[in-house]
């Protein structure tokens, strides 16, 4: 049931060639259930765990999702890496249906929803300033390029909150803005796993132009589908790469974001909330 690496993507992913041992492992955290079982198991060597995002049969909504439950979930196997697969738009002409994009900004136009693990008397700031992780991301261009795909190395995602897509003036707007893709969930997974000292980063896979370019009222449910499928397939042979080429230590900083971020006095963390964050705060307050 330990894992090394987490996935967290469309319930497709987990149907890759090359995975041995698949368990289906079902946590509660105490911030509630995740989206679903994590499917762990072996590829390429390594022990990973999948997270359907939207849940079996895809039943929530970008908003309806309990990020916090999804990230503990992922720390509680163990997981020090996570690799996330994701639709969006693309707000840009070069950033073409069926490219790959590893953003590395994100810009959040989300509203309410909960984006920490701290609070209820412990106080903690982690920097965000590079949201993602360089030594993943830099391993996913890698690999993405090796296996022929067309793959961006930079680009700024705008987290919208949904789910309805944008009107015309936002799309019109988040471009002048100098943004480069549109999703809805990828800004909340990179914070939490920021807190939880789990490295992050995305597979951003383009499906559409979003609603700005003149092109796109001729864009059929059929098309966007269609590319959906041929990104999903892509996006699998990118993670396998991807994971077959991590090294067994990590060499960033990820691990240790948690090292100055906590400002509260340790006498003055309740006990409580030291307990329920222990598998990610225990190093450095422990609970006796
Ligand atoms: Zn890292």
């Amino acid at each position: 049931m330990h894992s090394e690496i987490g996935i967290i993507g469309g319930s497709g992913l987990y149907d890759m060639e090359g995975l041995t041992g698949r368990q289906e492992v079902t946590l509660d955290t105490p911030f509630g259930p995740p989206s679903g079982p994590y499917v762990t198991a072996t590829l390429r060597g390594r022990r990973v765990a999948f997270l359907a995002r939207h849940g079996a049969g895809h039943r929530l909504l970008p908003g309806e999702l309990n990020f916090r439950a999804n990230i503990f979930g992922f720390k509680l196997l163990g997981v020090e890496r996570i690799l996330s697969a994701s639709a969006v738009g693309s707000l840009r002409d070069d950033y073409k249906p069926l490219d790959i994009v590893v953003p590395d900004q994100f810009f959040d136009r989300t509203k309410g929803r909960i984006s920490t693990f701290f609070g209820g008397g412990l106080a903690a700031h982690v920097g965000f300033a590079h949201p993602v992780c360089g030594e993943l991301a830099a391993l996913a261009v890698a690999a993405a390029r090796d296996v022929g795909a067309r793959v961006h190395a930079s680009g700024t995602y705008v987290c919208m909150e949904g789910p309805a897509f944008s009107t015309l003036a936002e799309s019109k707007t988040y471009r002048a803005w100098g943004f480069d893709i549109i999703g809805m969930t990828n800004l909340q997974e990179a914070k939490l796993a920021r807190e939880a000292e789990i490295c992050y980063t995305t597979l951003a896979l383009v499906t559409d132009y979003d609603c700005w370019h003149p092109g796109h009222d001729s864009v059929t449910v059929d098309m966007i589908i269609g590319n959906l499928v041929a990104n999903a397939s892509a996006a699998q042979t990118i993670i396998a790469e991807t994971v077959g080429r991590m090294p067994a230590a990590r060499g960033c900083t990820c691990g240790r974001a948690l090292e100055h971020a906590i400002i509260t006095r340790p006498e003055h963390v309740p006990a409580d909330v030291k307990k329920t964050l222990a598998p990610i705060i225990g190093k450095y307050l422990p609970t006796s």
